[in-house]
């Protein structure tokens, strides 16, 4: 071996701190596990602080027929019945609880006239749900969690990437990382892990996501051998920012519909009616003056039988709306449409929304109380992701755990707006409390590092510098972005996708080649040769998940099959390595129990039911 690494040894090693990893880390060290967290970005700076609209909870404070059945059932018709059922129950009826301890932990919610939690509504939920903080929700719970976990004694690795995960006998014994200051490496020996590293929204060209999207913990699940079930589901949310062009993709929360905001094309129709589904068109307002007795009573914290405006529709239908108005020539200039909530007093939209008002101000020269926002599609969310056991988090591997955007089951074939914040305290709360008793039961049977091994990723990790030619892995990440936009975006087709299996298969041998000059000190060119390799290999797995779903579900379109298919709405598409390729197959769903079932009886029939 001639590169020397520091060694840590811990319980539990947790990889990301955003809301799941700081979440999973708290629980693990409550449980007395000694807890490593590791982050490749400084330690409050995760994505999560970039949660604007909320966290969805059926406390019923401001609606009082709420109760976790309905969250339960909205969860599952958003996700088009593909979620585990599992995972939808357990999340529902704990995520008033979880919303409770981070107020009992130090989180300043808005609040109600008599000084309750407030809830605010969104879309796909059919009660007001959402407690927030004001457009700033995820920055209110990232700075509530990591004080808590501070004061906890965790062991917190910053600015620390983690490249791959280590075996003995089947079993994770731990992983390997490089400092992004020094490029330096670190092994951390830990019997469980818990995989807590977000989405993949890089491999897409317009992104509401951060820098952090890589799909790295993924891909470091997938070559440990776990199963990714779900992957076709890529959320597109329809509120991205379109204008300036440095800008694009940036999100405008859902919150802004939800406290009001009215979609307008360029003739100046309110369009969302046209969208619709037939299935779902009487939960909804059927004229302007419905909809504005609902906002009216919504501002006033009244209750009203009016029902909420069309604009809350669920994000993918909302998508595919805006998408078509554009298509059909009656987008605004900038190729969107127009988001209003102009007509609302600036006070209350500046005390709502003040990060939007900011991010247009600053950003767009537009003032959104005087002016509407352009706003359009942006690659936002993946629902796809590692299986795991609903109770424990576990994934198929031992020892190795997933909680919040980078585990799967929850959000079936789409994810409500809210529901991503709730997962990720409910379930990383449980796969933190399962790693550490998985650490525990251990005893001393702990798995060991190959010292072979690490020597492999050592020179897997320096070969770019040592190359004498190849190119940048800028250029192959920008040909991924744009492959990834034009043939595996909103709408797919058969031949598109299998194009793209073919690009990516060419993409694949690119970034096995790139190159990179100067030292490892603070190198993005050298981080993102990693990087690229994992978006690579997610991507590759969206894209095979997309070409076997022959059917429209949920946040997966086909112009080749616009209609649900029965039997493909009783299984999952699951991605698993077979040697150096990668195999995908269905999954059946598993059952739901019949107390369950009886809760849709009185609703429409699940999407595909009869098709
Ligand atoms: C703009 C925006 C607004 C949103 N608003 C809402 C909302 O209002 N409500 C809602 O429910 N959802 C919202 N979402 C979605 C939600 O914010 C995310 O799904 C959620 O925060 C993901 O949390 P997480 O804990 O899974 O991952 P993250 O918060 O992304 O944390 C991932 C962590 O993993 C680390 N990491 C990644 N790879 C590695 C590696 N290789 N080695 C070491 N560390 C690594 C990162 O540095 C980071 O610390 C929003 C998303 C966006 C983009």
């Amino acid at each position: 071996m001639t590169e020397r690494y520091e060694v840590h040894e811990h319980d539990v090693l947790v990889i990301g701190a955003g809301g799941a990893g700081l979440r999973a880390a708290i629980e693990a060290s409550a449980q007395k596990a000694s807890v490593g967290l590791v982050t490749k970005s400084l330690l409050g700076k995760a994505h999560t602080v970039m949660a604007e609209g909320g966290i969805a909870a059926a406390l019923a404070h401001v609606d009082p027929q709420d109760g976790w059945e309905t969250h339960f059932q909205d969860t599952m018709k958003g996700g088009s019945f593909l979620n585990h059922w599992r995972m939808a129950q357990i999340h529902a009826q704990e995520a008033p609880d979880r919303v409770r301890e981070l107020e009992e932990w130090g989180a300043l919610f808005d609040r109600t006239a008599d000084g309750r939690i407030l809830q605010r509504a969104f879309g796909g939920h059919k009660w007001k749900r959402l407690a927030h903080v004001g457009d700033r929700t995820g920055l209110e719970m990232i700075r509530t969690l990591q004080d808590r976990g501070v004061h906890m004694g965790l062991e917190v690795y910053m600015e620390c990437t983690v490249t791959r995960l280590f075996l003995d006998g089947g079993r994770i014994a731990g992983a390997i990382a490089y400092w992004r200051e020094s490029g330096k490496l670190v092994v951390f020996r830990a019997p469980a892990v818990v995989i807590a590293t977000g989405g993949v929204g890089k491999a897409y060209k317009v992104t509401s996501n951060s820098w952090e999207y890589t799909a790295d913990g993924q891909a470091l699940a997938f070559e440990a051998g776990a199963e990714l079930i779900d992957m076709e589901f890529v959320q597109f949310h329809p509120t991205g920012m379109v204008w300036p062009p440095g800008v694009m993709g940036l999100l405008v929360t859902e919150g802004v519909r939800g406290e009001g905001g009215i979609l307008r094309n360029a003739k100046g129709e309110r369009f969302m009616w046209k969208y619709l589904p037939e299935a779902r068109r009487n939960e909804y307002a059927a004229s302007e003056e419905e909809a504005r007795r609902w906002l009216d009573a919504s501002v006033a914290g009244k209750q009203t039988d009016a029902r909420r405006p069309p604009e809350l529709s669920t994000r993918d239908n909302v998508s595919r709306a805006i998408y078509t108005e554009v298509k059909e020539g009656r987008g605004s200039p900038h190729g969107g449409a127009f988001l209003d909530i102009s007509y609302l007093p600036a006070e209350r939209v500046m005390k709502k929304l003040p990060s939007m008002y900011h991010q247009f101000l600053e950003l767009a020269d537009v003032d959104i109380t005087k002016q509407p926002m352009e706003v359009g599609p942006t690659t936002h969310y993946i629902m796809g992701g590692v299986r795991v056991n609903p109770d424990t988090a576990a994934a198929t591997v031992p020892g190795l755990f997933a909680a919040g955007e980078a585990a799967a089951g929850l959000h079936g074939a789409n994810r409500l707006g809210g529901n991503s914040l709730s997962d990720l305290v409910v379930f990383g709360r449980r796969a933190g409390e399962a790693a550490a008793a998985y650490a525990r039961g251990l005893g001393g049977n702990r798995p060991r590092i190959a010292e072979a091994e690490i020597e492999a990723e050592a020179r897997d990790l320096a070969a770019p510098f040592e190359r004498a030619g190849g190119e940048s892995p800028y250029d192959v990440h920008h040909a991924l972005q744009q492959c990834m936009n034009d043939l595996v975006g909103i709408y797919r087709t058969e031949k598109e996708l299998e194009r793209a299996i073919e690009e990516l298969a060419k993409l694949k041998a690119r970034a096995a080649k790139v190159r990179i000059v100067g030292t490892r000190i603070y190198n993005p060119g050298w981080h993102l040769c990693r990087d690229l390799r994992n978006m690579i290999l997610i991507a590759e797995a969206i894209t095979r998940s997309a070409l076997l779903r022959k059917e429209s579900r949920g946040a997966h379109s086909r112009l080749d099959y616009t209609n649900p298919d029965a039997a493909l709405g009783k299984v999952n598409h699951c991605c698993v390595r077979a040697g150096e390729t990668m195999r995908v197959s269905a999954t059946p769903l598993p059952e739901m129990p019949a107390e369950l079932k009886r809760l849709f009886e009185a609703a429409p029939q699940p999407v595909g039911a009869k098709a």
